[in-house]
């Protein structure tokens, strides 16, 4: 692990029910102990309102307000390990901020993380969070990225946090060779979590998981 995140003055719910998350996450096949280990030492709730935070270690997406949501945490390690898979990351580029919950677990994972969001007082939250956990390998970008983030490309791994209906183009120009990109694929009621990895001009798909995230917006942006 690269960046240790600092837990002065941040309250910790009971080791138990911490405990019993990543029990359901091993449960469920996720058997990297670098992902176990991040998600066990990041505190979900400081990233919800205190009326959810006793909800924070379920295994469940909660909502952040302005109709987005807070990543599921199986979904987060399921897509932290597969961009991990074949190795240490450098150089992430992640589309959908939203509370920063992911990101907090990809930048203690990654050597620097871009991250893009949309909804921009949601990423004014999410920057407060990261800085409170003393993340500073984080850049943010008020915007759309489903046309990615040139200026720090290529990235050896994207991830969206929001599903297009197809993946847009500009985000796999971005990928490097030998790159990894995961994103959920797909209309509102069905889902597909992919991961496409990068070999030359060959893009290599798998089929992760059925998922359901909030659909990617294109080319809107909301202030
Ligand atoms: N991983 C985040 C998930 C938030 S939900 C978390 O755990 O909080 C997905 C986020 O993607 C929302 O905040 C939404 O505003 C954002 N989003 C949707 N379309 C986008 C786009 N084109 N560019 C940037 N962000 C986008």
């Amino acid at each position: 692990m690269q960046n240790k995140i600092n837990l002065n003055g941040i309250g910790m719910t009971s080791q138990r029910t911490r405990e019993r998350l990543l029990g359901r996450l091993i449960d469920q096949g996720i058997g990297s102990m670098e992902v176990l280990d991040v998600i066990r030492s990041t505190p979900r709730h400081i990233f919800l309102d205190e009326a959810l935070s006793h909800r924070a270690y379920e295994d469940v997406a909660l909502p952040i307000g302005y109709n987005q949501t807070i990543s599921q945490p199986y979904v987060v390690a399921k897509m932290t390990e597969a961009l991990l898979r074949s190795g240490p990351i450098t150089k992430v580029l992640e589309i959908g901020t939203g509370c920063g919950y992911q990101t907090a677990v990809i930048a203690q994972l990654a050597k620097s993380v871009y991250t893009i969001e949309r909804i921009r007082p949601l990423m004014d939250r999410a920057k407060k969070t990261l800085k409170l956990l003393g993340l500073r390998n984080i850049d943010f970008m008020h915007g759309d990225g489903s046309v990615g983030w040139v200026k720090y490309g290529p990235y050896d791994a994207i991830l969206t946090t929001a599903a297009p209906q197809q993946i847009p183009h500009e985000l796999l120009q971005q990928l490097a060779d030998g790159g990894r990109l995961v994103i959920p694929v797909g209309g509102d009621s069905r889902q597909e979590l992919q991961l496409i990895t990068r070999t030359g001009q060959e893009f290599e798909t798998t089929i992760l998981a059925a998922v359901r995230f909030v659909p990617l917006l294109v080319g809107q942006v909301q202030h």
